[in-house]
């Protein structure tokens, strides 16, 4: 039988019979970490810091966000020190473990599974640093785009359909954008793939740069990439695709000695009552044709179906 496992301690006898028999050095440090299992964010895992204690919560500042809507700003606390040991923090949800709702605290142990706000499934673990980072490694893998490190078209599908569901649910506004970098079959064959994948990921800087927290970018795929604006209505999507638009053509890329410019066409558009998550990338996609045949490096909305 296993014995109980427990934060912040070395391995026990069983982990470590495990470890030899799958050629793990003994030594191998056990870590502390959290691991979301449900919705756009399944799988990502983050690593307990120094001081002991994550926050998990919808606020941009929480060491492990959950972006549903149920879930309150800051809405649990678990910490490992002097035991693990998970409080909720006032949520209007609650969070409970087992079966038992956390009022405020409940004990933890490696392998529990706690459900935040009714809405999402978190995992407490404690597993030696190998593991963890392959799973780390997977994870990025699984949703994040090689070349620019923003997330991949899948991952991006996944928060735009809970965006999309939270709107048809409770209305409130977002907006889409589609961005493609002009021309940039010359930059290829002007000066090789190379300039090329560079020039995509100082795009991505770019585009990584203007964009706020709660925003989801994404690369869609070849030189087009595509922005999901929360909370934002149609004037604000304008202004944010012409800053944007504006600061692309406004600076240099690449090696000095290379100097290369870049424009971007940029097409944008907001749910429409009746709309499918397919009408809605479909009427961006339209907004983008529109700016291209205009004569590129321009914004057009289409916000009307
Ligand atoms: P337009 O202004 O009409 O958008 O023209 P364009 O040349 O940007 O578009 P087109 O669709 O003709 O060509 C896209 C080019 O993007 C061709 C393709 O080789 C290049 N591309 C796609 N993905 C990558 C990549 O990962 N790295 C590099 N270097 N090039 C890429
Ligand atoms: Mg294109
Ligand atoms: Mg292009």
């Amino acid at each position: 039988m296993n014995e109980p496992a427990d934060s912040n301690r070395g391995p026990n006898r069983t982990e470590r019979r495990q470890a030899v028999a799958a050629g793990i050095p003994i030594q191998t440090p056990l870590l502390s970490y959290l691991q979301v299992l449900d919705g756009p964010s399944a799988g990502e895992l983050v690593v307990f810091p120094d001081q002991g204690e994550i926050v998990l919560g919808r606020s941009p500042d929480c060491q492990l966000r959950l972006e549903d809507p149920a879930v309150s700003w800051e809405h649990a606390r678990i910490t490992l020190r002097p035991t693990a040991r998970v409080c909720d923090l006032g949520s209007t949800n609650g969070t409970s473990l087992r079966g038992q709702v956390c009022e405020p605290e409940l004990p933890l142990c490696s392998g529990d599974i706690l459900w935040v706000a009714n809405a999402i499934h978190v995992r407490y673990g404690v597993q030696s640093e190998r593991e963890i980072e392959l799973a780390q490694k997977l994870y990025q893998g699984a949703t994040r785009d090689f070349l620019t490190g923003l997330l991949n078209r899948a991952t991006f599908f996944r928060h735009l359909e809970q965006e999309f569901a939270l709107w048809e649910r409770h209305g409130g506004e977002f907006g889409l954008l589609v961005l493609d970098a002009d021309y940039f079959k010359q930059v290829n064959d002007s000066h090789g793939h190379g300039a090329g994948d560079q020039l995509l990921k100082e795009l991505a800087n770019t585009l990584r740069e203007q964009c706020r927290l709660e925003d989801v970018v994404a690369r869609y795929g070849g030189e087009e990439f595509v922005v999901l604006l929360r909370s934002t209505q149609l004037e604000g999507c304008e202004n944010f695709a012409e800053r944007m638009r504006a600061s692309v053509e406004s600076r240099t890329f690449m090696p000095e000695s290379l100097q290369l410019r870049a424009t971007v066409s940029i097409g944008g558009t907001l749910p429409l009552p009746g709309d499918t998550v397919g009408k809605l990338i479909d009427r961006a996609d339209q907004a983008l044709y529109l700016a291209k045949s205009r004569g590129r490096n321009r914004c057009e909305f289409l916000v009307e179906g």
